[in-house]
């Protein structure tokens, strides 16, 4: 069997063509502010592609490029302009915040307005997710959700097997899983003989962090595999946790990186921001 492969970066480009859409009927224009602390590269490039999802989606947006050694007094002092500008919905500050500072990534968090939480990570935010009633999802898991609707992959009644428990990516996504009828476990770095779990899995999500954690071995022929993490093979070339050909010979749907989850936490992100402006009365 040879999967479907899911394309995640076609489907971006029509949510956020969706979101343009939408955003023209707005009174006002929707605004997302991008906070980045400290120099790194991989940071840069990702507020570089949300300046340009911005672009696209008629969004108003800026950037807050920061020296490393700013501190987190003049970042939550940042955080609370922002949370008082109007023409801002949507607050995100990049992480992780450098290291070797004083930098309390919680306490940043804790200090967005819950309104324009875009990334969903404030524990109000959170807490809304857990009962199934919230105003943003965040973005990773979101955009996971969204593929498997469009490719009609309901997973009610589905085992789904979601490898990682990060707070950013791991958790919600079992969370979404549940609340769409998926029996779910969260396996971890604790979880003995993984690949006893993963097999049992109809939906499997991968979000690691580790070149070829999932082998051809550890899937249930059928599966649907979601490859979520961004790593560096040895070649520097970027791949998942997912070992994409052989596994791809035995699921039957699979998510490609590049080109799967990565452009739809994207997409994701502008139709938070979206929502943001509607929370704020734009529409
Ligand atoms: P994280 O915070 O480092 O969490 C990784 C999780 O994997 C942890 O829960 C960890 O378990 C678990 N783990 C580590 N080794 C394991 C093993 N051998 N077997 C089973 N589980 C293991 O990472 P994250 O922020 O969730 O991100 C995960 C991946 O997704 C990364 O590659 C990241 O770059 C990528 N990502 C992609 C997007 C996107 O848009 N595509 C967005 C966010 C993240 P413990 O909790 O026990 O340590």
């Amino acid at each position: 069997m040879a999967a479907v492969i899911i394309d995640g970066k076609a489907l971006a480009a029509r949510c956020k063509g969706q979101v343009a859409q939408e955003a023209k009927r707005f009174r006002t224009r929707p605004g997302l502010a991008v906070i980045l602390v400290g120099n790194d590269p991989a940071s840069r490039v990702y507020v570089t592609s949300k300046r340009k999802d911005c672009e696209e989606c008629g969004f108003y947006s800026e950037e807050f490029a920061l020296p490393a050694e700013t501190g987190q007094k003049a970042l939550l002092e940042l955080v609370d302009v922002l949370n008082a500008r109007p023409e801002i919905d949507g607050i995100l500050c990049q992480l992780p915040l450098p290291k070797g500072y004083d930098y309390d990534e919680q306490e940043v968090l804790l200090r967005i307005d819950p309104s324009k939480d875009v990334d969903a990570f404030h524990p109000a935010n959170v807490g809304k997710i857990m009962i199934g009633n919230y105003d943003f999802l965040p973005c990773t898991p979101a955009g996971v959700m969204e593929m498997l609707e469009e490719y009609g992959i309901d997973p009610a009644g589905k085992r789904c097997v979601v490898v990682g428990r990060s707070n950013i990516v791991g958790k919600p996504q079992a969370m979404l899983l549940l609340h769409k009828h998926g029996t779910v476990t969260i396996c971890h770095s604790r979880t003995p003989d993984l690949a006893s779990i993963t097999r049992q899995a109809d939906i499997l999500v991968a979000a690691v962090g580790k070149v070829g954690l999932i082998t051809a071995e550890m899937v249930k022929p059928g599966a649907v595999v979601i490859d979520v993490a961004m790593n560096r093979n040895e070649a520097g070339k970027l791949c998942g946790d997912v070992d994409f050909a052989p596994v791809a010979e035995k699921a039957s749907y699979i998510t490609p990186v590049p080109g799967g989850v990565g452009p739809m936490t994207r997409a994701m992100l502008m139709k938070n921001t979206l929502t943001a402006a509607k929370l704020h009365g734009k529409e």
